[in-house]
Parts: structure tokens; sequence; C-alpha cells
């Protein structure tokens, strides 16, 4: 009988891998297809009719006739559904929950409407990622044991007429086939402290079946890791006598816990001899010793993390095998072993309809043209900012990703993260996107190493309180040897930094006079914590919380500017580019 399992597990496998062939093979009439099935389906919806659409599935009819938008213009829409009109307004089957998006709109947290077919069609996204990693290292505990995956649910909230609302990870949790070392009671607790005890516990008990360590995002598994710095020793003794700590209060969860955790004083020998080494180097693969990778997403905003990810896991594997969003599961990583900087995502061309806006980055004026391109039509080396058309009502809607080529599966090109679009630093009409001020922080960081300094977290402001404005960093420091850094140093830092920005600022800052220097505040250490702390007060999810690269709301400057400990500020001009003066009349 467990041979006959096998075989299909291993049948089952080998669809997954072939399906993601096949699918890539064909992308261009894939596409088509998924256009015509959405257009069809949703034929009367209020929204197409009212664009004039009446019925219509052919391509150019489509791109003629619907708007590219952005969530601000489906607000209204959406407010309906939220308020119990049940007609159909943006998709035909009736919406059976929301997903709240991390990102938020004017303020707002973002509702994206969904229904049940339509979220199970989606899960199949996910089903090719285990049956590529258990062909990648064969022979190992790869899919046979469990992944320590960090999940935390949210409250679900309920929308005015009864449509629960809640985060894409929490209805993933709720029904997918987790495979965890944590059950899904402990998941689902929405006590992200005492959940994320619980799975460290869990987690910990079961330490030789272990065989990858991650989280959604590279941030949450970091934070992860800094608590059980912190708790380790309550953890410890909680396993050698095999009782749970009395602040653990959510039943379900105490009673989850209990199901598995059992006393071992050996385990707990072996946890506190690691712990108590006084270095937290390779600290993962000392305690699950059969963890062949890291899963986390360490591409976008997320890149900053890998250094520590690497000193926490002695240089494992780190896969990001995904991009999505709650609009859309989007992409996969087809070569999830390649280098991290490296990793590319290939959209998959079932999950929705997919065009591209040509985005030049170095322009001022950064759309190249209001043409959208399909995706099989993508260049090579271009960028773009990804639209979608989805079953579930989104029609032609501004992802606010920009995506580069890098290459392609097949027919299906496969795309870099750069950016998210709207997260720039602008006083002027120069305009700093994430990936830039990313580089810049990153290539201005290595000043710091030589003194055993890394930059830990960090986050922007344009602040335009006096005139000139003037751009602000506030920077986490973690420094090994108690080395002290020189003044000079992070005022070089803050040079560096204008030096690698783009031409117009150079210009604006040396040559206008209309920026002033760039200053560095270093914050105490464990301020991004609270930071995030005061995110997850205000609602937001552990699992999909990403460290905002650039704030502007008041009580998050104000908590900022409470832990600085020093200001630096530029001490000379950057150098100005003289095509600068071209590219900011282009
Ligand atoms: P949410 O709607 O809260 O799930 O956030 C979705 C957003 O997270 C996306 O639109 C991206 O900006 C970001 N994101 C998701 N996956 C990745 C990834 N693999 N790399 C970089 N950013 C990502």
């Amino acid at each position: 009988m467990a041979h006959v399992d096998e075989i299909s597990s291993d049948e089952r496998d080998k669809q997954a891998l072939q399906h993601i062939e096949d699918v890539t093979i064909h992308a261009s009439q894939i596409q088509r297809q998924i256009l015509t099935q959405i257009l069809s389906t949703n034929a009367d919806v209020e929204y197409l009719q009212q664009h004039g659409l009446h019925g219509s599935t052919e391509l150019s009819t489509f791109k003629n006739l619907i708007p590219l938008i952005s969530y601000e213009q489906l607000r209204p829409y959406i407010d309906r559904i939220a308020n119990g009109d049940d007609s159909p307004i943006l998709c035909t089957n009736p919406i059976t929950e929301f997903f709240i998006s991390s990102g938020t709109s004017g303020g707002e947290p973002k509702l994206i409407p969904m229904y049940e077919e339509e979220f199970m069609r989606r899960l199949s996204f996910f089903d090719y990622v285990m049956p590529r990693m258990k062909q990648l290292f064969p022979n190992s505990l790869v899919g046979k044991g469990k992944g320590m995956h960090f999940q935390f649910a949210k409250v679900e909230l309920k929308t005015r007429s009864g449509i629960v609302a809640h985060t894409a990870t929490t209805s993933l949790c709720k029904r997918a086939n987790l495979n965890n070392t944590s059950p899904k009671d402990i998941i689902l607790c929405t006590d992200t402290n005492q959940s994320l005890y619980c799975q460290l516990l869990c987690g910990l008990c079961q330490n030789d079946i272990v065989f990858r360590v991650g989280a959604l995002f590279a941030s949450t598994l970091i934070h992860v890791l800094k608590f059980l710095e912190d708790h380790w020793v309550v953890l410890a003794s909680d396993i050698r006598a095999g009782t749970l700590n009395t602040k653990i209060t959510d039943p379900s969860v105490r009673e989850a816990v209990m199901n598995i955790l059992n006393p071992n004083a050996q385990l707990a020998d072996f946890i506190e001899a690691e712990c108590s080494k006084g270095t937290w180097e390779g600290i993962i693969t000392r305690l699950w010793p059969n963890a062949k990778y890291i899963n986390a997403i360490v591409t976008g905003s997320m890149a900053q993390y890998l250094p520590k990810l690497n000193y926490y896991s002695n240089h494992l594997p780190i896969v990001s095998d995904h991009y999505g969003a709650s609009e859309c599961f989007l992409g996969l990583n087809l070569d999830p072993l390649c280098s991290p900087d490296r990793t590319s995502y290939t959209l998959i061309p079932t999950m929705a309809y997919f065009e591209f806006l040509p985005i030049d980055r170095t322009k001022s004026s950064r759309e190249l043209s209001r043409e959208l391109v399909d995706l099989v039509d993508v260049k090579l080396g271009h960028e773009y900012e990804l639209v979608i058309t989805t079953y579930a009502g989104l029609y032609r809607y501004r992802m606010g990703d920009i995506l580069g080529v890098t290459g392609f599966k097949n027919k299906a090109p496969n795309f870099s993260f750069v950016c998210r679009k709207n997260v720039v630093l602008s006083l002027d009409i120069e305009k700093t996107d994430e990936a830039e001020l990313h580089d810049a922080v990153q290539e201005a960081a290595r000043l710091l190493s030589p003194f055993g300094a890394a930059i830990a977290d960090y986050t922007s402001h344009a602040d335009s309180s006096k005139i000139p404005g003037h751009y602000v960093l506030y920077w986490e420091i973690h420094v090994k040897g108690g080395i002290s850094i020189p003044s000079s140093i992070y005022e070089d830092c803050c040079f560096a930094i204008e030096e690698l920005l783009n031409g117009p600022y150079r210009y604006l800052r040396s040559h206008e006079k209309c920026i002033n220097p760039l200053e560095i505040k270093i914050v105490k250490v464990g301020t991004f914590e609270k930071l995030m702390a005061q995110a997850l007060n205000r609602g937001a999810s552990m699992s999909q919380y990403k460290t905002p690269r650039c704030v502007n709301s008041t009580h998050i400057i104000e908590l900022l500017d409470s832990n600085v400990v020093i200001k630096y500020f530029s001490k000379k001009c950057p150098k100005v580019d003289t095509k600068a003066l071209h590219r900011l009349l282009s």
C-alpha cells in the first residue's frame, strides 16, 4: 500500500513539474484563453458594462475600452460590495471574502475581493514548489520531514454586510495542508507572541525532522531569531519539564502544544549548550541540523536581510520561491537554488491576464508610453510596471510593482523584482525609488564593515519641514566588536549615498542648492522592533509586515525621532553629471 502511495505521489510531482513546462511553452495561447474566460464569465458585471464592453471578449476592444486603474478608482465599487450590495458589480460570482493587503491606499487598508472557487484555483500555484525542492535535494528529508515555517494569522474582521476580511496568509493557513512543525491551531492564534513562542517550541521539539526553516518574508525570520535569542532559556526549560509556560493562555494553543511536547532533558541540554555559546552565528544549522535550506522572500526591500540570514544559517541556500500578493499569486522561482541576488520569478500564465507598462526609471516622467505590452512581448533588460486582470474583478489593475526582465522560461518571461513604484523620496522634481535608495545604502554601509558594524534595518523620509528640504535616513546599526566608529565615517556614508543617487538629485543638491545635505540619524538598537510592534498594534499582519523603506506618517516619524542617538550630515556636495540636466528636461 505504501508503495502505491509513493508511486502516486511521484506521479503527482511529475505532473506538477510538467504543468509548469506546459504553461510556459504555451504562455501566449493561455494568456488569451484566460482573458477570454475572465471576460465571458464576467460579461454582465456592472464595471465592464459601464465601460461599454457589452460581453465582448476581443483583446483590442478590451484594451481600447478598459482604463488602467489603481485601487483608488476601484474603492467605490469595493465599498459597495463590502456594504452589502450583492449585485454583480465586479465579478459574477458572489464575493465570499476580502483579502486585506499590507499596502494602503490613501491611508486605508486595501480590501481585495475574492470568491471560493477562485481561491481554490489559485492554490494550485504552489503545487510546483515542493516537487522541485525534492528534485533538488534527492534522498534527503526534503518533502518527507517537516517544514518549520513561521506564519501568523490575523484577527478576522467582518465588513458591514458580514463578509469576512482577513489576510491572504490567514486564508491560506486555514485551508492549505501545511506539513509544518506547528499545528494549525498555533498558527491561527492571533496573539502573535503566544503563537511565535509556541511555533518555536514545536520547531525545537522536533528539531531533527525539520528540513527547511522559513517565513514568508526574510524580515519575519530575523524577528523570530531575535525572539529566540531573548527566550531560549524559558523555551529550553519548557522542553526539559514537558510543561508549557503559563503566559500561554489560549486553550486551543495549549492543547496543540501539549500534544507534541514531552519532557526531554537531553534536547534541553543540547539547546542550552548551543544557545549559550555566546555567538548566534550558524544558530539555525546548529539547532536544526537537518535543515537543507532557508525559505523566505529575500528580494526587493528584503534583500538587506541577506547578510544576517547567511550569518544565522551558516550560508545554507536561501530559497525565495515565489512572488505573490493579495491581489493575485504571481510568479514562481524556477531556479530556487540560484544565488539570492539573481532570483527571478516566472509569472505563471494561468494566474491572471498580465500586461506591462514600460518604465524608464532614469527619466523623471517614468512611463515610456501608455502602450501596454503582453506577457510574451516584454523585452530582455527592460523594466515594466505589472498590470493584472483577474477572475475576481480587477481589470487592468496597476499592481505598483516594478519588474525587470531577466530571461525566459520557454515562452514565459522571468522577472526580477525591482521595487515598489510609489516608494519614492522626492523633494523637488527628482524621484528616488526604493531600489536606488537600497543600492546606495548598501554601498555606503560597506564603509562600516571595517568596524565590525552593519545596518540592521533602515528607513527614510523626505523632510520638507524646512526649506530647502533634505533626505533623512534612519539607521539601526549592529556593532560586533565594540570598536567605536568615528563621526567622519558616518559623514562619509552620507556623502557616499548622495554620490550614488540619481542625476536629478545631485543636480538639485549641488547646482541648484534646493536640497540640503543628506542626514543619517542613528537610532537605538530595537527601534525597528518597536516600529513593527506599533504596526502590529495598528492591525498589520506579522506574516505580511515589511519595514517601510520610506515613511511619512507622523506617528512613525515621532517614534523614530524619539529613539535617535546621534545625527550626521553629508559634508560635501555630490558631483553633478551634466547629462542630468538633459534628463531633467526629458
Ligand atoms: P500583500 O498584498 O500584503 O500580500 O503584499 C504584496 C506585495 O508584497 C507585492 O505587491 C510586492 O510589492 C511585495 N512582494 C511580494 N512578493 C515579493 C517578492 N518575492 N519579492 C519582493 N516583493 C514581494
